[in-house]
């Protein structure tokens, strides 16, 4: 059972991402956190801010699907957050809730999975009323039907995920968004255990090593086979991510690996086992280590298998419906998963090689 990837091609380090372009909306530019964004932006030498007289975004259109993917993979957009994007959502099997501090990301992961789910080019957009996103916090804290409810994982608090729309720490050099959640969360009084979380793919971390986090911001390090980072463009290189998860562990941050997608590439096992053993050995010495793992196999829905192969049109992704099972969400949108037996052979793999060669890690599901 092998789907068959080239040899990985060696990943540069991923620069600071830099916009060509930015877009401040006008509502966004008279807010604070809006003003501190521009302040960090002229700080980055980002030369081309435009301040738009109105909150509408100018049309992004390039001469086909890739060039205005292209286009908006160097666009940066601070705006002010909706209502209905200020709402905390549920979001299984991650956490209780999802909140937002931005959408989309300026990284090239040719099976991403926000494609299919943002409307239009995708853009990065930074929403500049954080301080109402936060306060949406506080209403929701002992509620939810992940972590809350559950025995396993109530230790957990009420849980806050912020990265289901957007890499935060890729953006994190032009907006201090995540940096000024980790530090809202860590020092608020919130009359019961409360914890956020995010995902990323990045490795720059410095900014977060002081902040009060107070253990209550989890990081987790999207981690993956080699043969699966050659689809991920423009992010950091696997022995990077692994230091960034030793170096937040050791400055006290609950931490954790998300493995995903996992996918069944060939000498998956090998390669696979090869990254929990740099994990093992990179956080072996780190004293009160807190480490839980999320595993995610790979996924693709019609619509962001379109939108893939608009953005992506020479990749080698499979994404091949005859070999794959269909799965029925809640309001019946279909998702390609791996066939059940693969499925069963990449879990029993995945829980066997944890428990022997991670036994550290606290495995929170399987997806
Ligand atoms: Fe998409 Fe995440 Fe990759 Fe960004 S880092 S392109 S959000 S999969």
């Amino acid at each position: 059972m092998t789907a068959s990837a080239p040899a990985p091609a060696p990943a540069p380090s991923p620069r600071r991402w830099r916009p060509r372009r930015v877009y401040v909306t006008r509502s966004a530019a008279e807010l604070p956190h809006g003003r501190r964004i521009l302040a960090r932006l002229e700080a980055a030498g980002v030369g081309d801010v435009e301040l738009l007289r109105s909150d509408r975004l100018p049309p992004l259109r390039g001469e086909d699907e890739r060039s205005t993917y292209a286009l908006a993979k160097q666009t940066l957009a601070v705006v002010v957050a909706p209502p209905s994007k200020r709402r905390p959502q549920p979001i299984p099997p991650s956490a209780d809730w999802r909140v937002d501090l931005a959408e989309g990301c300026p990284a090239h992961c040719q099976y991403c999975y926000l494609a299919g789910s943002l409307g239009g080019p995708p853009i990065t957009r930074v929403y500049a009323n954080l301080e109402e996103v936060l306060d949406g916090v506080a209403p929701h804290v002992g509620t939810g039907t992940v972590t809350s409810a559950s025995q396993d994982r109530r230790d957990e608090g009420t849980t806050f995920e912020t990265s289901c729309y957007t890499d935060p720490l890729a953006i994190e050099h032009v907006t201090g968004s995540l940096s000024q959640a980790i530090s809202y969360v860590g020092t608020r009084d919130w009359g019961g255990p409360v914890q956020m979380r995010f995902t990323t793919k990045f490795d720059d971390v410095e900014p977060l090593m002081a902040l009060p986090h107070h253990g209550r911001t989890r990081v987790r390090l999207s981690v993956n086979a080699s043969g699966v980072q050659r689809f991920e463009g423009g992010t950091a290189r696997m022995p990077q991510r692994v230091a960034a998860l030793r170096a937040l562990a050791l400055a006290g941050y609950p931490v954790g690996l998300t493995i995903a997608p996992i996918m069944p590439v060939e000498g998956w096992r090998e390669q696979y086992g090869a990254l929990l053993d740099d994990v093992a050995a990179a956080t072996a010495d780190v004293a009160g280590l807190d480490l839980t793992a999320e595993l995610i196999t790979h996924r693709f829905t019609p619509r962001s298998k379109e939108v893939l192969q608009g953005w992506y049109p020479r990749t080698a992704l499979e994404m091949d419906e005859d070999a794959r099972r269909q799965k029925r969400g809640k309001f019946g949108a279909v998702k390609h998963v791996y066939p059940a037996p693969v499925m069963r052979e990449l879990r029993d793999w995945f829980e066997a090689a944890l428990a022997e060669r991670l036994p550290a890690a606290r495995y929170l599901y399987w997806t």
